[in-house]
């Protein structure tokens, strides 16, 4: 049987845990590594672009240092991975190179996607790359960012980059097969595609297992799902022990692992940026009234309807709506800093702190 991909895949973000390329000594897994590289390369002969998403930097790093355990501490992560990171990439350079193929490295953090200028600056260099055949190898910068670190192993960074380069395809490797069922706590049968991400699904998505080597684990994928569609872009979760594994997916176009469809409407880039990207700075808190009109989702957050605020702001920051509960309910780009807001005497005049167009609704 083979896969319908609803568009042609012509450019693919393919993302590796460190769990596939480290060893349980924390030592590079060489075979691993070699058949990554080999598959690519027969992906790029055949016209496909790739960009790589690769972890390893802090497990690598452990590794050389002579460490049996993953530290808890995050500047001795930091540290590991500065080790690991050149280690990694010469690995890749030599393997790369036997196959007469270039690749680079891209550190980046989250805060790259966050700035527009440097938003910009990474896709221009992206399309320089791919554009010559060469193959992007892009990783956290661990040092100087935790997010990956703390939460994923470069689960985020990978949908990210899938947005930004507006992949075709995202597909995540690890080393488990794909998203499955779960019944009274137990894991049944594996979802072969889901179109939409539900609360069952997210239910089903486990944490990781080993601990030294594994990050993340389902949720922090299942979440990086979610970015992925919203900017239009398909997901495979699968195992990337399985041979041959993505040449099987994308050229064959094999039902390996868990397929996510990307969302038939896709988020102006504007609200995606707003919904994933950016930090707020800031939240307020909005009355029962103004939280009917909000959740029609045809008007914009009116100043009159806005009970508390909080934060450290300014005009053109991205700030969290909350109901009186202090539940999410949306995300927008304020108008008016919090100093705006405190120097405001007459807050009942029908002013907009978000508009409608800046404004996404988050809760379900
Ligand atoms: N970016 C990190 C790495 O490449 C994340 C994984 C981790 O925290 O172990 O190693």
């Amino acid at each position: 049987m083979e896969r319908k991909f609803p568009k042609k895949v012509k450019r693919v973000v393919i993302k590796v845990g460190s769990s596939l390329l480290a060893t349980h000594m924390m030592k590079p897994h060489e075979a691993s590594l070699k058949s990554l590289v080999a598959q690519i390369c027969d992906l790029r002969d055949k016209g496909i672009e790739v960009v790589l998403v690769s972890s390893g930097a802090v497990v690598l790093g452990l590794g050389e240092m002579g460490e049996r355990v993953r530290p808890s501490d995050t500047p001795s992560l930091q540290a590991a991975a500065s080790i690991g990171q050149a280690l990694l990439m010469r690995l890749y350079c030599d393997y790369f190179k036997s196959r007469r193929r270039i690749c680079a490295q891209l550190l980046l953090t989250w805060d790259d996607f966050a700035d527009r200028t440097r938003f910009n600056n990474a896709r221009n260099t992206l399309d320089v790359l791919l554009g010559r055949g060469i193959v992007p190898i892009i990783n956290e910068n661990d040092t100087i960012s935790t997010d990956e670190i703390r939460f994923g192993d470069n689960d985020k960074l990978s949908a990210l980059v899938a947005s930004l380069v507006h992949a075709d395809l995202l597909v995540m490797l690890s080393d488990v097969d794909g998203l499955y069922k779960k019944e009274n706590g137990k894991l049944t049968e594996k979802f072969q595609e889901i179109r939409e991400i539900t609360r069952e699904i997210e239910g089903a998505a486990g944490g990781a297992k080993d601990k030294n080597v594994s990050r993340g684990g389902m949720i922090a994928k299942v979440n990086a799902v979610k970015i992925a569609s919203s900017a239009n872009v398909p997901s495979i979760i699968a195992n990337g022990q399985e041979k041959d594994v993505i040449r099987r997916i994308v050229l064959d176009r094999e039902p390996l692992g868990t397929y996510f469809f990307e969302k038939e409407e896709k988020l102006l880039m504007r609200k995606h940026w707003i919904i994933f990207v950016a930090k707020p700075y800031g939240k307020v808190k909005i009355d029962d009234g103004a939280l009917k009109v909000l959740m029609r989702g045809t008007a914009s957050l009116l100043l009159p309807g806005v009970a508390y605020y909080e934060g450290n702001f300014k005009a053109g920051d991205v700030i969290l709506v909350e109901d009186l509960r202090g539940l999410e309910i949306a995300r927008g780009i304020s108008n008016y800093s919090v100093s705006e807001l405190a120097r405001m005497t007459d807050n009942k005049a029908k002013r907009e702190l978000i508009h409608i167009d800046d404004l996404v609704l988050t809760a379900k």
